[in-house]
């Protein structure tokens, strides 16, 4: 059976190519019946912290990947295996397919006269007992990685020099640990972010030193910005954990990192994921540069918000409601704002002069539609809405009389009036608000505006 393993290393905040490569991993485990294993890479003592481990792993499971599914196994720690990392590193040395090393940078660089040239042999065959370790790559021929994204990858091996794999103190290297865990753990396919592909044909002379045959290797592209540039931590908003506390849903979040490199085919991209898990192919992904657009991601999420049943969209909203606000005076203005906010979080902002004594105003808001003329609208229209019937129809017609009387369109009357009752020249359909808020609130807010 199929096991594949998702493996990161605990560093940071959980990184939305992390999450692409986590669910392309997922969606093999899935439809083939097979494992998806978690393993924690957290050997880097100095940049680990447990708190980053269980970023990692919520957000996982955010997106639906957790321990809940028969398909999940983990999580492991690459810590807690050190003694298999160091023994084989010490089988390698015994075989003759690795040896020790004491040469320090400056050696090397003194006998090849550059800093760029890579290792020169200079310890294989002194049959040290102790220094770093360096595997022995062949001398001739190439390494091939058959990659089942880019194809066929050739590494001569002129260009690879002896590398380390375990350091003077015999703690071992990424690029042995990684191997070592995958063999123990019968790891068949080994599906990570493009950047690895340089360990491969490394990694791969390793699996066939230990006398196993080398899983099946698929590199995901990069993925990009909207100026190609790679997505970073300094530059672009790549954490997870930030999207979710934005308001974006689970389901679309899992919709668009699904597309970056891969798509289910014909034009259809918004998907769920259960109907995207059997379509997935790995010889389906495009080795080119994945485009993270934003825009695109906040537009996916809006149609899926759309898309909800209002109760599911009500309960969707609840942490980004006061806990004083009226659940029912909400649900009033819920479809309102359904069809209208892209992100949860935005649901605030849109509802909150329902709630709060007076509107939280904002100044440009403010000076735009409080221009000259403006009183007159807001005092004509209070003078309607003592007597008006209270309902959207009513409240619409009163005030395109009242913006006919000063030759304004209804378009331009409205613009002061919904600044005083919400505070902002954007938000829900106006008269509905007003109708929800009632007529006395309604009152008291053009007296303020005027005042
Ligand atoms: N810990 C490595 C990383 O996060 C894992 C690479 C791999 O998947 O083999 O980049």
């Amino acid at each position: 059976t199929l096991r594949v393993r998702f493996a990161p290393s605990p560093t940071g905040m959980f990184h939305v190519g992390g999450a692409r490569s986590a669910l392309f991993n997922w969606a093999l485990a899935e439809q083939s019946g097979g494992r998806f294993v978690l393993r924690v890479e957290d050997t880097d003592a100095a940049r680990n912290r447990p708190e980053w481990t269980e970023g990692i792993i919520s957000a996982l499971s955010w997106i639906g990947i957790h321990g809940d599914s028969p398909h999940f196994e983990g999580p492991y720690f690459q810590s807690a295996y050190e003694e298999q990392h160091r023994a084989a590193a010490a089988k390698l040395v015994a075989d003759g397919n690795a040896y020790h090393c004491t040469c320090t940078r400056e050696d090397v660089k003194a006998r090849t006269g550059s800093e760029h040239q890579g290792y020169d042999g200079f310890c294989r065959d002194r049959g040290l007992a102790e220094g770093a370790v360096r595997y022995r790559t062949p001398d001739e021929g190439i390494t091939v990685v058959d990659d089942l994204v880019r194809g066929r990858v050739e590494f001569p091996n002129k260009a690879m020099e002896d590398f380390v794999i375990a350091r003077g103190d015999g703690s071992p290297l990424f690029v042995l640990a990684n191997v070592i865990d995958d063999i123990e753990m019968r790891i068949t396919h080994v599906v990570r972010a493009e950047e690895h592909l340089s360990n491969t044909p490394k990694q791969q002379l390793l699996w066939r030193a230990l006398g196993v045959e080398p899983p099946v290797w698929a590199h995901v592209p990069v993925i990009v910005n909207e100026k190609r540039q790679k997505l970073s931590k300094r530059r672009d908003k790549v954490a997870l954990e930030s999207y979710r506390d934005e308001g974006y849903l689970p389901e679309a979040m899992v919709n668009y990192l699904m597309l970056l490199g891969w798509g289910p085919g014909g034009d259809r991209e918004i998907m769920p994921w259960s109907e995207m898990v059997p379509l997935f192919k790995l010889e389906d992904v495009n080795p080119s540069p994945a485009f993270f657009d934003e825009k695109k991601l906040r537009a996916f999420n809006g149609e899926y918000i759309r898309a909800l049943p209002l109760a599911t969209f009500i309960a969707r909203c609840e942490p980004w409601l006061d806990p004083s606000w009226g659940r029912e005076t909400f649900a009033k203005v819920a479809p309102l704002a359904q069809t209208r906010i892209a992100v949860l979080s935005e649901i605030t902002a849109n509802v909150d002069f329902l709630f709060l004594d007076e509107p939280v105003f904002d100044q440009a808001s403010w000076d735009k539609a409080m221009k000259p003329g403006a009183e007159n609208i807001l005092a004509g229209y209070l003078q309607r809405l003592e007597s008006v019937s209270f309902d959207p129809e009513s409240l619409k017609t009163a005030l395109e009389e009242v913006g006919a009387e000063h030759g304004l369109k209804l378009g331009k009357a409205q613009a002061p009036v919904r600044v005083a009752i919400t505070g902002r020249t954007v938000g829900l359909p106006l008269f509905e608000s007003i109708e929800v808020l009632g007529r006395e609130r309604a009152l008291d807010r053009l007296r303020a505006a005027l005042a």
